[in-house]
């Protein structure tokens, strides 16, 4: 197929043109002679492991990094081990045996109606490939020239391996954005594009192959013509990182000079210094969460203190939200019983654990961010999840209470609300006297007011936060929390993305809180019209008939290329 080109799920952004070169299956042919016993391939699997998480770490990409952290410990898990010696002194070739034995451990895992678990089942299977490679004396995967990598899927474990210096780019059969591939190559910087149909019988025998993971196409073989424009939107590319970067000492603001405080989105007190190192004027956004998943038992009140205070003593002066664990629903954890639900994104989670029997839960943590409060001296601002009206504000302040009791406190918290469930927007004016800051969540305020799951790929043009409905409720939430004199926010994905923060910035939002990655794109984008102007397109934006025609008036007004 000559100058093909395919359509996928754009994953990571930037431009390659490259060889593509075929990564190995995840689950490897039988194999003849085995050279390591499973104990000692085990034992080196781990010790692969670990060095791939420390050089993830040794980069500041920490979340990744407890991938494979993870997966280090699955390699040594006796459970699994012991399956695979059962099986290997039953006749099983060792090799043969571990394999099973990680298939049978995800089988169990994947049948779990789980998005977390499901995604760990792809790590078991990947860290037995990994012991079975072993085994049989073979090399981990490895690229001898610049290339853009192409599989069904490609395991984390195997991205990371690969040299960064000549993974030019990834293009996959299967997966979706939230896919751990996407993540990776996201983290990574490496143009990706996922979910791609016919990927494989298209690129067999192709010696050249593009991937535009902006606009999620492969180009199999680009001809002459195609090329060029290949070469264009990868100069484009390059001239739009090095813009974004040379706005890193400019702070958030729109071309008049109207200041906007910007923030970043942080999983753990690991992430404060690149946040800090790329201009983070506070923390907006501390998913808690993240500190609960993957352990045996939940964090207990000491350790929680210890990084609410890393925190809030990294940024000093600055404001650090907290936000409340938004468990449950989808979110699960082996320690955390909870009925299985048949629509878990309007289910018992977040805050409505509480009247759920773990009130202790919740209580455990306010108490861990008071007295992080406490020891640093610095104001915690804690923030509460998925609160649907007045009764769940009164709950909250409820919980503070039991928290703080028989304590002398001399830092008072802040204490506000994220916005993401559309009957707390409707009365944001009858809730605003009674907290000290709103945060909206675009991502679930859109997901609730659109009935679009935000899971779903196959609703993936319905979930646009730029939809004149979710555009109105922000401007309704805007008006009752400056009525009522508090700050409003917003850290849903919408604040990081250009379009988007442009529309906000017309709103009249306070602050945005994104991905310290996303700076330089939101500062451009809001420097680029004035206050006036961005009021302007948002009123105009508000009344168009689809989130695509919305976005269209910011990129004109910016003077951005529209996508095609
Ligand atoms: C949101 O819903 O917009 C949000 C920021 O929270 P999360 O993505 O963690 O649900
Ligand atoms: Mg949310």
């Amino acid at each position: 197929m000559s100058g093909s080109t395919l359509r996928g799920v754009a994953a990571a952004p930037g431009v390659a043109i490259a060889p593509p070169w075929r990564a190995p299956e995840p689950v490897a042919r039988a194999a003849g002679t085995l050279v390591h016993g499973l104990a000692e391939s085990s034992k080196r699997a781990a010790v692969e492991l670990n060095g791939l998480s420390a050089r993830l770490q040794a980069v500041g990409r920490n979340e990744e990094a407890e991938i494979f952290e993870a997966q280090a410990m699955m390699a040594s898990d006796p459970e699994l081990l012991d399956v695979a010696a059962v099986l290997e002194a039953e006749g099983t070739p060792a090799d043969s045996a571990i394999l099973a034995a990680g298939d049978q451990a995800a089988d169990v895992l994947a049948a779990i109606d789980d998005e977390l678990l499901a995604a760990r089942a792809a790590d078991v299977r990947d860290v037995a490939a990994r012991i079975a490679r072993i085994m049989r004396g073979e090399e981990p995967p490895s690229l001898d020239r610049r290339s853009i990598a192409v599989a069904v899927d490609l395991p984390p474990s195997v991205t990371a391996e690969l040299d960064p210096a000549l993974l030019a780019g990834i293009a996959l059969e299967a997966g979706s954005r939230t896919a751990h591939a996407a993540i990776l190559a996201r983290a990574l910087e490496i143009p990706a594009v996922v979910g791609t149909a016919g990927l494989l019988a298209a690129v067999e025998g192709a010696t050249q192959i593009a991937v535009d993971g902006e606009r999620g196409e492969v180009f199999v073989e680009p001809d002459a013509a195609q090329r060029a424009d290949i070469d264009g939107r990868a100069a484009a590319d390059a001239e739009r990182r090095a813009a974004d970067a040379a706005m890193h000492d400019r702070p958030l603001a729109t071309a008049n000079g109207q200041r906007i405080m910007i923030a970043a989105n942080i999983g753990g007190p690991d992430e404060s210094a690149r946040a800090i190192e790329a201009g983070a004027e506070g923390v907006g956004l501390f998913r808690t969460e993240f500190m609960f998943m993957g352990r045996a038992t939940a964090p207990d009140e000491a350790t929680q203190t210890a990084a609410y205070a890393s925190v809030l003593s990294a940024f000093g002066e600055r404001p650090v939200v907290i936000r409340l664990i938004d468990l449950g629903g989808d979110k699960g954890l082996p320690y955390l019983p909870l009925p299985p639900e048949e629509n878990p994104f309007l289910g018992v989670r977040a805050l409505r654990l509480a009247d759920a029997g773990h009130t202790d839960l919740i209580v455990t943590q306010l108490r861990a961010i008071l007295a992080a409060g406490e020891r640093t001296g610095r104001v915690p601002w804690i923030m509460a999840p998925m609160v649907a009206d007045l009764a769940d504000v009164h709950r909250l302040h409820e919980l503070v209470g039991m928290a703080s009791a028989g304590r002398e406190l001399s830092v008072r918290p802040s204490v506000g609300i994220m916005v993401e469930i559309p009957s707390v927007a409707l009365i944001a004016d009858l809730v605003a006297p009674e907290v000290d800051f709103f945060s909206i969540g675009t991502n679930d305020l859109t997901q609730y007011l659109l009935a679009a799951d935000r899971t779903n790929p196959a609703l993936a043009d319905r979930q646009d936060p730029m939809h004149p409905a979710v555009l109105r409720t922000i401007r309704q939430v805007v008006e009752g929390g400056h009525a009522h004199g508090i700050p409003v926010a917003v850290c849903g994905e919408m604040a990081g993305d250009p379009s988007g923060a442009m529309a906000l910035a017309g709103l009249g939002i306070d602050e945005l809180s994104m991905d310290a990655g996303a700076f330089g794109g939101v500062k451009r984008a809001v420097a680029s019209a004035t206050r006036e102007q961005l009021a302007d397109a948002v009123a105009r934006a508000m009344a168009v008939e689809r989130a695509g025609d919305a976005r269209t008036i910011f990129d004109e007004l910016r003077g951005a290329a529209p996508a095609t």
